[in-house]
């Protein structure tokens, strides 16, 4: 296993850190820096989407063929680690970074010429209609129900906790096309445009006060059987697929940045209080240990080698330290804690909004049973 960059890749490191300093306005930064949550302002990610997108580097998973970069793993995680350390704005992630290499693997060949150019410029954004109310870490108990009618679905039923639904012109869906099947035997993956009749939005404030996600509603939706990916009753083996890269994640960039966060936001309140001292040194201990498990993967894809369990280790380790540092972040504003001081503002709404981070994209207890099984074993 090899941990350096050769010289190649720091010459590559250097070419993204030039054009992150070019690009990356001020402006950009300070809606990152203001943001609590997983994503910032609309308008700032359309923006450097946009910029991105000029460049050829916005959808840096995707082959070549489909307009990706054409990188290797290693470069996509220098790309990704420098994004982060810099402080860029989330592109439109759900349809780069899910359906998109969805459609690449799965889609027909008109989907693919629909949908991939689009997803590119940023003129789709996309949301996940995978959990429902009753169906969220049992996925596969989801009852919202498609039925054939001549060319189209008919679809009814509702989905929860859909992030940024509000903001998408379309979602990508599973379905129930067969009840009398196994659960995982009767899903269907459909592709739905959200300005369809039928459809209705309504908002969910998270605990932070922020409206991120939704619950959206279908009442007799009808959808064109050309918009299902894969076959019919075939839907699972889509959404696993998806789920791999929802899971697999950069972490250690984030967490490096939030743990300079931290230390910024400690300098003048804890700098004398030792045992906050030590709790963030082994804070920055475990960062560095993420750093590790995660260029263990990028070197074990680099030789071809499957990443194996490493996504739900990474997810675990990564999820559980971010509201660590949170709750440093916390420590270090608490004297001056006021919705007046931004700052403090910010560390309030970040810790409130991470108590999501171990719940969505599988929670801490389904990552340990997935770890327990494949790890140890158990
Ligand atoms: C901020 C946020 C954004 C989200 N965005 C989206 C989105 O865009 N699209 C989407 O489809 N979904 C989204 N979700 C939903 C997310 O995927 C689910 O919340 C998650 O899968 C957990 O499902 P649940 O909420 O139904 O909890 P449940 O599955 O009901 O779990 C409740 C508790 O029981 C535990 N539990 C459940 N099963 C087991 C088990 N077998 N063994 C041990 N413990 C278990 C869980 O760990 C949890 O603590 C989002 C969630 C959050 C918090």
């Amino acid at each position: 296993m090899d941990l350096e960059l050769g010289p190649a890749d720091a010459d590559f490191r250097s070419d993204v850190r030039a054009f992150l300093d070019e690009h990356l306005s001020e402006e950009l930064r300070a809606a990152v820096a203001a943001s609590t949550g997983t994503f910032c302002d609309l308008s700032a990610m359309s923006r450097w989407h946009a910029i991105l997108n000029e460049r050829g580097w916005v959808a840096p998973d995707w082959p070549m063929e489909f307009g990706g970069p054409g990188w290797s793993d290693t470069q996509r995680h220098i790309f990704a680690s420098e994004c982060a350390l810099a402080g860029a704005p989330p592109t439109h992630t759900f349809g780069i970074r899910m359906c998109g290499p969805v459609l690449i693997r799965f889609g027909t060949p008109e989907q693919q010429l629909h949908y991939l150019p689009r997803i590119l410029t940023g003129e789709h954004r996309w949301c996940q209609g995978y959990s429902e109310p009753g169906s969220g870490s049992d996925l596969a108990s989801l009852k919202t129900a498609a039925r054939s009618d001549g060319d189209d679905y008919i679809v009814s039923g509702s989905k929860i906790w859909t992030t940024l639904a509000h903001q998408a012109t379309h979602m990508f869906c599973l379905v129930r096309t067969d009840f009398d099947v196994r659960a995982q035997a009767g899903i269907t993956f459909l592709l739905i445009d959200m300005s369809t009749p039928g459809i209705s939005i309504r908002p969910i404030v998270n605990i932070a006060g922020d409206h991120e996600f939704n619950q959206v509603f279908f009442d007799e939706v009808r959808v064109p059987k050309i918009n299902r990916v894969g076959d019919e009753n075939a839907g699972w083996a889509v959404a696993k697929h998806l789920l791999e890269f929802e899971r697999g994640g950069n972490y250690a960039a984030g967490l490096r940045a939030r743990l300079g966060w931290v230390r910024r936001l400690a300098v003048n309140s804890q700098a004398d209080d030792e045992s906050f001292r030590c709790r963030l040194a082994r804070a920055e201990i475990e960062v560095t240990a993420v750093e590790m498990q995660e260029r263990r993967v990028i070197s074990a894809l680099s030789l071809g080698e499957a990443p194996g369990n490493a996504a739900s280790l990474l997810k675990l380790q990564g999820s559980e330290l971010t509201q660590k540092l949170d709750e440093l972040a916390i420590e270090a504003v608490g004297p001056r804690m006021s919705p007046v001081d931004a700052e403090a503002d910010v560390a309030m709404g970040r810790y409130l909004y991470d108590r999501s981070v171990t719940i969505f994209g599988g929670t801490s207890e389904i990552q340990r049973n997935i770890i327990a099984r494949t790890v140890l074993a158990l």
